[in-house]
């Protein structure tokens, strides 16, 4: 696997047009001036995507920097009020997709199946997916966390139909303990090694055969002071950023970081 970290900011569901475009111009900035060789993922809220895209995609210069969403229907066209399908995402330069965020998960009630269908939509059609997985503070306390990994992965890929014809570099899992996200406290070093060794055995053995192991990052309160640790730990493939991300300062030192 290629030692290239991607480090991808979630804006979730924060800031306005002015202070989004800003942080967007820092970050371009940014890369132009900085030897960032890392490839660099923005996930603004969906309405700000198309200024966004235009922003990122306008300075051909620069071919580390992309654009996402933090969310994705998992139907096609049709009379699914409030959605919004991939296809209309990449009109405006979308090229990854998070799917199965914890908040998504937690507080809007997405279920493993409705996940399972956005990954395999995505999947099928040779999007890049961003699959978050990870346990609670009382599924850890009760050493349940690995079992429950294990049933977010295994609901999401196990039942892609045409095994053989998915693109497994075109899944990134992103391993986000709940209890550390906006907590402050990220996971040991040791515990993030442990989890993310377990994961990648787990797709090794979901996704057969599996000639490109999907990348598996690290997300729950990244910052700048904690990165460069982080990001240094053998099988981290990069960093799912929350909080830290809307500070440019912060963030552009998480991507400089190694
Ligand atoms: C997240 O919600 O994806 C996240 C990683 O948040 P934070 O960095 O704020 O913990």
């Amino acid at each position: 696997m290629s030692s290239k970290k991607i480090i991808i900011a979630n804006w979730k569901q924060n800031g306005s047009l002015k202070s989004l475009r800003s942080l967007t111009s820092q970050i371009i900035k940014a890369l132009k001036l900085k030897s960032i060789s890392h490839s660099v993922v923005i996930l603004p809220p969906y309405v700000y995507l198309p200024i966004l895209a235009e922003q990122v995609l306008s300075n051909k210069k620069i071919r580390n920097l992309s654009i996402g969403v933090q969310n994705v229907s998992a139907f096609s066209d049709g009379a699914y009020t409030g959605e919004v399908s991939f296809e209309m995402c990449k009109d405006f330069g979308s090229k990854y997709f998070l799917v199965g965020h914890s908040e998504r998960r937690q507080i809007l009630s997405e279920s493993d199946v409705l996940i399972s269908n956005k990954v395999s939509r995505l999947l099928n059609h040779n999007k890049k997916v961003i699959l978050c997985v990870g346990e609670t503070l009382a599924e850890r306390n009760k050493k349940l966390d690995k079992s429950v990994i294990s049933k977010q992965l295994i609901s999401a890929l196990g039942s892609l139909s045409s095994k053989s014809k998915i693109k497994t570099n075109n899944i990134i899992i992103a391993y986000e303990p709940i209890w550390a996200i906006g907590s402050g406290k990220s996971a040991s070093s040791e515990d993030i090694y442990n989890t993310h060794s377990y994961i990648k055995k787990k797709l090794n053995m979901i996704l057969k055969p599996c000639k490109i192991l999907p990348k598996v990052i690290y997300g729950g309160s990244v910052n700048n002071t904690n990165s460069k640790e982080i990001l240094s730990i053998d099988g981290v493939d990069g960093t799912l950023v929350g909080g830290a991300s809307l500070n440019a300062k912060k963030f552009i030192e998480i991507c400089s970081s190694i």
